[in-house]
């Protein structure tokens, strides 16, 4: 490892602790619920198992190659095919921020959602930075087949919302996927807060402007 590689790790190491107290003090994940992960040249970084986000050490988070084998640091979340998955069919991903947070998972719980759209399209920043929120179906916690389930949709969608379970957003670094969870996480409060109320979403002129103007490809 050289010297610029070692020093930008370091910098990715102290980033991802940063940004995971961020989240936990705000309330967007609790005990040692939700994962965050970041690619770097030489494999990834993930939080360890059992970790809570808001009490991480730089040094002691797992580094692993992408065959999933551990490099240094404790041992990975068991969510870690949640992260591996994503990037496998996203190549432009550059970190992951997988979350439990109230409101995307109680909305995760709700019947009869469009499993290609769960949320609507009810704020522009929304489309922006979400696009189309596909509903994955509920697997138990480990089952290898969430992870074919995440890989066949991963290609086309940056963000998906695990059913009685919570989201898994990327973003080209970790700055932009956790504004995205944030932004997300919003807006499941006003889908909340707008049940049985009728709404105006954006309409579909509205979404191709913004696709157009913003180059969104979703
Ligand atoms: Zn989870």
């Amino acid at each position: 490892m050289n010297i610029s590689t070692h020093s930008e790790e370091n910098r990715q190491r102290e980033n991802i602790v940063a940004k995971s107290r961020s989240l936990y003090d705000r309330g967007l994940t609790a005990g040692s619920s939700g994962n965050v992960s970041v690619r770097l040249d030489d494999g990834w970084l993930l939080t360890p198992t059992n970790a809570c986000l808001g009490d991480l050490d730089p040094a002691r988070l797992a580094k692993m190659d992408w065959e999933g084998k551990l490099l240094s640091g404790d041992p990975p979340s068991k969510e870690a095919f949640l992260h591996r998955s994503m990037y496998e069919e996203r190549g432009m991903a550059g970190a992951i921020v997988h979350l439990h947070s109230t409101y995307s998972a109680a909305v995760s719980c709700i019947g009869g959602l469009d499993a290609e759209s769960c949320i609507p399209p009810l704020t522009a920043y929304f489309v922006m930075k979400i696009g189309k929120l596909p509903l994955i179906p509920y697997y138990r916690p480990g089952d290898p087949l969430l992870g074919q389930a995440i890989r066949s949709l991963a290609t086309k969608h940056s963000a998906l919302l695990l059913s009685n379970h919570g989201p898994v957003v990327s973003g080209s670094t970790l700055e932009a996927a956790v504004y995205a969870s944030e932004e997300l996480e919003e807006t499941a409060k006003l889908f909340l807060l707008l049940r049985n109320t009728p709404t105006n979403c954006l309409n579909s002129d509205q979404i191709a402007e913004l696709k157009s103007v913003f180059k969104l490809e979703f």
